[in-house]
């Protein structure tokens, strides 16, 4: 009887492994899908928009070289438009491409960003429309995105008024983690010095908001009125690219070169600048030249529950399966929502430009020219704003309602179901702090600088992909 007692108790706990295993693999997979799948759509479009803006500016020169001025402005319009429509068509390929892998629309991304609708209802007070009724047309387009379903959260969104973030996603981990190391390398003195919440620096003020791009996907352009960049080489350029493409059989004449135009350009930086404590992911020398840019990516994230439709037989045994899952560091634990995973995958655009043969980056003759030819994966942490998770739902809610109560009133205001309030409220225990002091005093040496960890303020790896 015993043995029978023993044997069945083995098999119940099979079943149960081997049920809930198939369960999180298959949830696992198939949110990878949609996260990447979403990106990569995301990214084609910005592709595409690119493309299509350089497009217009070799239409634009060849309006000017037959003196069509007017033209010449309506075509800027068009351009200005197709920078908030692009990437906006981009996020609703995204959302097709994350549902179409049966990912789940997600109600908490979906109240984000009718939130951001609202407030993008009032930026008519706070910024200049790029092009006549730019801002109700804005947001016309996110409400009707929002209201279809969202599956995929557009985690790089660069918000024209971002959050308080100031507080790096970094300080939360050391605290919750007690890793004293990552203030002695980050923020000594504060560990050392802080008294009460009134000791934290004033929240930044935010340089201004480059209000030509969509907050979604933007494409880093900016319209700059001069004489044409790079003069008769960028005409002969264009000649091809024109002759290339079959845009027209006429030819631009060189005397565009010297008349001033509104031409749209690029505010791109290198793609190992985005990294400048040497955290970048990819190591420079295995960039090529031509790919060294940074401006247009896509970043996506990706949440997943137990699907409803399955029974779960034991619900404990999974968050621990998830956790001891062989790849555990790409996926992520929300500190809410136990039990789910998130995905997140960035893609970007690629191309080059041919100068005489040799390939140049897409960027190399200021203004926009078609030159993406395709769209790769890449790692989260070498794209654009990966810090800045936009979706990550618990992050958002805290920065956005929470900090604004810690900044006036200190930690009455913190909230005890929210883990980053949490961990400001262990901070604000002198004690906490104390002990930390004296840890590191005793065993200072410990400290070592640990390459791909660390990480400034609102930076720093956190992902192992
Ligand atoms: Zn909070």
């Amino acid at each position: 009887m015993i043995f029978m007692i023993m044997a069945l108790l083995i098999l119940a706990v099979v079943i149960v492994w081997v049920f809930d295993v198939h369960t999180v693999l298959y949830l696992k997979a198939r949110t990878q899908n949609a996260g990447d799948a979403a990106a990569l759509a995301a990214a084609r479009w910005q592709g595409i928009s690119l493309n299509l803006i350089g497009d217009l500016n070799i239409l634009q020169a060849l309006a000017l070289s037959r003196g069509d001025t007017t033209a010449a402005a309506q075509i800027t319009d068009v351009q200005a438009r197709l920078c908030f429509v692009g990437p906006l068509v981009g996020l609703l390929a995204s959302q097709q491409a994350a549902k179409n892998n049966r990912a789940y629309v997600n109600p908490d991304y979906m109240a984000i960003l009718m939130e951001h609708v609202a407030d993008v209802s009032d930026y008519a007070d706070f910024f200049p429309e790029p092009y006549t009724n730019a801002w109700p047309e804005y947001a016309g387009m996110l409400a009707n995105i929002a209201e279809q379903g969202v599956a995929a959260g557009p985690d790089n969104t660069w918000y024209f008024i971002p959050p308080i973030t100031d507080l790096p996603r970094n300080f939360y981990e050391a605290v919750a983690g007690l890793d004293w190391c990552w203030f002695y390398w980050n923020d000594l003195t504060t560990l050392q010095s802080y008294s009460g919440y009134q000791d934290w620096p004033d929240p930044p003020t935010n340089p201004p908001p480059n209000t030509f791009n969509c907050e979604v996907f933007g494409l880093g352009l900016l319209p700059f009125t001069t004489v044409l960049p790079g003069g008769a080489g960028t005409v002969e350029r264009m000649n091809q690219i024109s002759s290339e493409r079959g845009i027209s059989p006429e030819t631009i004449s060189n005397e565009v070169a010297g008349i001033t135009n509104t031409w749209y350009g690029y505010a791109w930086t290198s793609w190992s600048a985005l990294a400048p404590d040497n955290n970048f992911p990819i190591l420079p020398l295995q960039v090529k030249p031509e790919y060294d840019y940074a401006g247009a990516d896509a970043v996506i994230r990706v949440e997943a529950t137990a699907d409803p439709r399955m029974p779960t037989v034991f619900p404990g045994i999974q968050p621990f399966l998830i956790r001891s899952a062989p790849s555990a560091t790409r996926l992520t634990q929300s500190a809410a929502t136990a039990g789910a995973i998130t995905w997140t995958a960035a893609a970007k655009p690629f191309g080059y430009l041919a100068a005489d043969g040799s390939p140049v980056r897409p960027d190399a003759y200021a203004i926009v020219l078609p030159a993406f030819h395709n769209v790769r994966l890449i790692p989260v942490d070498a794209a654009s704003g990966s810090n800045i998770g936009a979706y990550d739902i618990d992050w958002h809610r805290h920065n956005k309602y929470h900090m604004q109560i810690y900044w006036e009133s200190g930690p009455a205001g913190l909230e005890a179901d929210c883990w980053y309030c949490q961990q400001l409220q262990t901070w604000e225990d002198p004690a906490f702090r104390q002990q930390g002091i004296d840890w590191l005093n005793d065993t200072n040496h410990t400290c070592d600088q640990v390459v791909g960890g660390g990480g400034g303020p609102g930076g720093g790896t956190r992902r192992g992909h």
